[in-house]
């Protein structure tokens, strides 16, 4: 084993996640070396780049294919509505397991390369009650400009004005105006040609992925974490290309390395704290199709071609239902088909964009049972310790989906008629929003794995990032929340390095 590198912040992922820690640590704290290893290859220039940014779609296919891990069997095939195959650009986790649609995603940029980019805020209910309000929201709005979000990406869809007043009819009455039926924020830059730029860590990165301070190690795998006397002082990892081993010595450690690996990691590494993967919240997730009624198909619309497996065309783009804990306790998307994951199968769009799909997001009655568990007997195809998830969902969630069930089929009769059956359940982990396996809390008492500042307890100079941070249940996609979190924690980690270097001194 060689030892030949040290930093003074080593992050173990490249996701959104660990993108945002090292953003933040190389702009606001310069002279800080910052390493990045990540399991997974570079699928695309510049690294991170989101799959749909790439046109041509043998390379699309390629770049999803090389984010799909070690194992052929649990890769990506055609979408089906019960438990089938990954989506493209993950893999599963433990497809016979509890929640047998949990997946991930193995490349520079994690499943940031592959996601819809739905950045909605919390509403009152869904936020992490112990952070004061108007900390979290400038935190919100900083992670949503790292992330490029906007509500316009879609402003001239021919279908989605008229489809979001429908809505609105229904649902504004009585709701803040940021809480009313609105355009989705986006992830998504819209060049001056016309065309999206989808978010990807390329975007979250900027000008850092070519700084001097900071080295991207791809096909690097961290198996351990080193920690003595309640600090970390390095990371040990393995090259996936060469087999080599070798040590990064660090005064820090992020470990980002998406809601079920972060766990996975730590547990290998021998930090085992007791809610260590518990709390596994997934939004439960109903989804159904609709045909719109013909009002709302512009003439024009009408005669547009149709692009299959093109580029997203602007029919009607994402509107948002947003979450409202007394009226519609749900984070509802009506999504042009293309941005959905509901297979259209059989059915012929009469017009491009006529057919939506209705998702509803509910949230997960958070159980300490639900879990991440590991097999230190059995490894996984990188070798690691295999992961196991324990999920069931009891009687408050079984309510909690019969109310989603019913408002999905209202929703596809205020704007046209019901397609392809009732609405239904998707299977566990289809959300990719895994959550809580290193959950936050403001007290080491077993029921959190770490500080509000994200500081694994017990490991001064350990952070965590990503979903498995979020100790609330949210129904809304978690990503951004995420985001502003580790925002919160680069900088608490980085004046810890600078405190230290001035004792030092
Ligand atoms: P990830 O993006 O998963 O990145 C983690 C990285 O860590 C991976 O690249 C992995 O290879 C690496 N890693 C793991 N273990 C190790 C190790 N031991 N050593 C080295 N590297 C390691 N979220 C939203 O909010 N809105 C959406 O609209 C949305 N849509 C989605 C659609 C799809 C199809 C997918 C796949 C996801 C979607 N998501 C969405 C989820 C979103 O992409 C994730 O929340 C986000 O990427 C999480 O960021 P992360 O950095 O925590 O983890």
């Amino acid at each position: 084993m060689s030892s030949n590198r040290s930093a003074d912040v080593v992050i173990v992922g490249s996701g959104p996640a660990g993108s945002t820690f090292a953003r933040v640590l190389v702009d606001e704290f310069p002279g800080l070396r910052i390493v990045m290893v990540e399991a997974g290859p570079s699928t695309g220039e510049p690294p991170g780049r989101h799959v749909n940014t790439i046109s041509d779609l043998d390379l699309k296919a390629a770049a999803q294919r090389a984010s799909e891990g070690p194992d052929p069997e649990h890769r990506s095939g055609p979408p089906t509505i019960g438990p089938g195959p990954a989506r493209p650009g993950t893999f599963l986790v433990d497809r016979d397991g509890e929640m047998p649609a949990a997946a991930m995603s193995s490349n520079v940029g994690g499943m940031g390369a592959h996601w819809t980019c739905a950045c909605p805020p919390p509403g009152d209910g869904e936020r992490i009650d112990f952070l004061p309000r108007a900390e979290f929201d400038s935190l919100f709005a900083e992670a949503s400009t790292l992330l490029g979000v906007t509500q316009t990406a879609f402003e001239d869809a021919p279908l989605g004005r008229e489809l979001r007043a429908a809505l609105g009819a229904h649902f504004d009455d009585g709701r803040a105006p940021d809480r009313k039926v609105q355009p989705m924020p986006l992830a998504v830059t819209v060049r001056p040609d016309g065309s999206r730029y989808w978010t990807g860590t390329d975007v979250i990165l900027g000008e850092v992925a070519s700084s001097p301070s900071f080295e991207l190690l791809a096909e690097t795998l961290a198996t351990r974490i080193l920690h003595d006397a309640g600090r970390a002082t390095g990371v040990e990892v393995r090259s996936l290309r060469t087999g080599e081993r070798s040590t990064i010595t660090a005064g820090a450690v992020v470990v980002a390395a998406d809601a079920l690996r972060t766990p996975q990691l730590l547990f290998a590494s021998g930090i085992r704290p007791a809610a260590l993967g518990r709390h596994l919240n997934d939004h439960t997730q109903v989804i159904a199709l609709a045909r719109l009624d013909d009002r709302f198909i512009p003439t024009e619309a009408r005669t547009r071609p149709k692009q299959a497996g093109g580029p997203l065309e602007g029919y009607s783009g994402v509107s948002w239902i947003p979450y409202d804990r007394n009226s519609f306790p749900f984070h509802g998307q009506i999504m042009q088909m293309g941005t959905s994951p509901i297979p259209l199968g059989d059915v012929e769009e009469p017009w491009p964009g006529s057919i939506v799909g209705i998702g509803l997001f509910a949230t997960k009655h958070i159980r300490e049972d639900d879990r991440v568990e590991f097999d230190p007997a059995e490894t996984d195809g990188y070798g690691l310790p295999r992961i196991r998830l324990r999920y069931q969902l009891d009687e408050v969630d079984q309510q909690t989906i019969q109310d989603a069930i019913s408002w999905a089929d209202r929703i596809a009769h205020m704007i046209g008629s019901p397609l392809g059956g009732p609405p239904r359940l998707l299977p566990a982990g289809s959300s990719l929003h895994y959550m809580g396996t290193v959950r936050m809390g403001i007290a080491d008492d077993g029921t959190s794995v770490c500080d509000p500042e994200s500081r694994l307890w017990g490991l001064e100079n350990v952070f965590v990032g990503g979903n498995g941070v979020l100790p609330a249940p949210t129904a809304c996609n978690p990503t951004a929340t995420s985001l502003a979190l580790a925002i919160r924690a680069a900088r608490a980690l980085g004046r810890g390095l600078k405190d230290r270097s001035v004792d030092a001194a």
